[in-house]
């Protein structure tokens, strides 16, 4: 099951066994153990009625269908608990108010935007309290043309604010994941520091961000960047001191709820390419493609194996994984999208990639032209895409575990992970992008598993409690740590760090009612 309530979900929180008694009634009024050193108490019947009271009775349920079928939207978390209300406020003052009865009551909190936040920031943990689905909240409530940014709700998501700008500022591109479903939402992306399509060039969209306005648990309003200034608009992101907007982004909702996000804006333009290169090794195509992201001209840098051609077509069985290499499919390949201002500029991107690449060949590295059907092309440029959803097909289900690295340890990351994952029985499809051309990489092994069969999902945890430790020996960060694995090994990794936060947390949130258990904080 993808959101299994098992034992396995308490034990990293607690050290204890069994400390969570499992309520099937929603209307218990007991303080309960939680998953962390603090008391939560539950959603009575009498605490929906002041939630109803909030947002209105059409905007609250606790009806145990659709508090699953929230858990089923977040496909990509292996371990997830039922939440015991869903509440969807439609505006500042009911976020408020929500946040303060539960702050009173001590209830726990988990914000959502669009929820599909893959890798394992959404589903709640134990206990579930109250998810906060912002999704009503989704106007654009300002396009500055001049300052380039937008200012938008949390509910705003990339298919709707995408079409807005192809039918109204067709020069300019709002920053939107690159391959996640158009239901995903801007500011879940940049809270996520998620990779937006252009973000070879201007880095994780968390970079994009000039200013928030956030709820705290008390009720306080604050606002980030400029924007802090009772007179300024959000027009630069370091605020009046050092920066307080980072405490919310990579947060996973455990600080506050973001209810505004001024957010920058893209230059945008129709003459775009994709050119591709094939290579023999990872060692080569990192390498050579660092090259090219040293010139700085391509928005889109990411590449990976050839397993990664195969396992969207369809089942595991019915697959001829020959027939990649037989159609051509190189073993390791990059594709550099790019975008110029006019078709002399794109002509101009085009001769430079192709002219490093040649250099590079003159140099003994096979990194041959691959030449991409235009479909493969179109289905590549269309935004939002939905490139990543047919993984699901291949043996039913997918996680994407992703870790940053710096580029030139790419190529390390994908040998040791191919490695783990053939010994896990996982098919080693890996996925590599660049970020701030290439100063980063984000590395992603796609964890291809069948959602029906505790195996399988057994090595997917196993894979994951391996990896992690090797990866953190190296100095590599993960990307959306799994409370269950990665965040108790950040706490290893960084005590210092570590302790700060936690006391930030304290300070933010005494309560710790937001989505507790997350990041390993209570
Ligand atoms: C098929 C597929 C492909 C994907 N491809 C990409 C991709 O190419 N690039 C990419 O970056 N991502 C990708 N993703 C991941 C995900 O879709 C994006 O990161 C997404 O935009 C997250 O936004 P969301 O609204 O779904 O966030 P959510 O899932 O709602 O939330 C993300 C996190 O932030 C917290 N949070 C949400 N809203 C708030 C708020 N208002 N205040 C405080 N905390 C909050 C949540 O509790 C959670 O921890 C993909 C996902 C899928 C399913």
């Amino acid at each position: 099951m993808l959101w299994a309530q098992s034992e396995f979900v308490n034990r990293p929180f607690s050290g204890r066994e069994n400390v969570y008694e499992e309520s099937e009634s929603l209307g218990g009024a007991e303080a309960r153990p939680p998953s962390c050193d603090l008391m939560y108490n539950s959603v009575t019947g009498e605490i929906v009625s002041q939630l109803a009271g909030i947002v209105g009775e059409k905007y609250v349920t606790n009806s145990k269908a659709m508090l699953a079928s929230y858990l089923s939207k977040g496909i990509m978390g292996i371990e997830a608990e039922l939440p015991e209300a869903v509440v969807r406020p439609g505006n500042l003052d009911e976020v408020r108010a929500v946040l303060q009865l539960a702050n009173k009551n001590k209830i726990p909190v988990t914000p959502l935007s669009g929820g599909l936040s893959g890798g394992f920031s959404l589903p709640a943990v134990r206990p579930g309290g109250i998810l906060l689905d912002l999704t009503r909240m989704n106007r654009i409530l300002d396009i500055d043309l001049d300052a380039r940014y937008m200012v938008v709700e949390p509910g705003l998501t990339t298919g709707k604010v995408w079409a807005h700008f192809r039918r109204n500022h067709p020069d300019w591109a709002p920053p939107i994941p690159d391959g996640a479903p158009p239901a995903a939402t801007v500011v879940g992306d940049a809270l996520e520091r998620g990779f937006t399509l252009a973000t070879s060039l201007y880095g994780p969209q968390a970079d994009l961000v000039l200013g928030m306005e956030v709820v705290l648990p008390s009720g306080k309003i604050l606002r980030t960047g400029s924007w802090a200034l009772k007179k300024a608009k959000p027009f630069y992101k370091w605020g009046p001191g050092p920066d307080i907007g980072g405490l919310f982004l990579g947060a996973q909702g455990t600080m506050g709820v973001v209810t505004k996000m001024a957010v920058k804006i893209l230059p945008h333009s129709e003459h775009k390419d994709i050119v591709a290169f094939g290579f023999d090794s990872p060692e080569d195509m990192v390498n050579a493609s660092l090259e090219v992201l040293k010139k700085e001209v391509s928005v889109m840098v990411q590449g990976g194996n050839w397993w990664l051609v195969p396992t969207r077509l369809g089942p595991e069985e019915k697959i001829d994984l020959n027939m990649t290499k037989k159609s051509g499919v190189p073993d390791w390949f990059m594709n550099f999208e790019l975008w110029g201002r006019d078709e002399a500029d794109l002509n101009y991107r085009r001769n430079l990639v192709r002219e490093v690449m040649r250099e590079q060949r003159d140099s003994g590295v096979k990194a041959e032209e691959w030449q991409l059907h235009p479909k493969q092309k179109a289905s590549r440029l269309l935004k939002p895409n939905k490139i990543a959803i047919p993984y699901a097909l291949f043996r039913g289900s997918y996680l994407f575990v992703t870790w940053y690295t710096p580029w030139k340890d790419a190529a390390d990351f994908c040998r040791l992970a191919e490695d783990k994952m053939k010994a896990y029985d996982i098919p080693p499809v890996l996925w590599v992008a660049a970020i701030d051309n290439g100063r980063q990489s984000i590395c992603m092994p796609i964890l291809c598993y069948d959602p029906t069969d505790e195996a399988s999902i057994d090595r997917i945890r196993m894979f994951n409690q391996d990896t992690s430790h090797m990866f953190y020996d190296r100095g590599w960060l993960n990307y959306r740590p799994d409370p269950t694995v990665h965040a108790p090994a950040v706490a290893e990794n960084a005590p210092e760090y570590f302790d700060l936060l936690r006391s930030i947390k304290k300070l933010l949130d005494p309560n710790g009612i937001m989505h507790p258990g997350r990041l390993g904080l209570p």
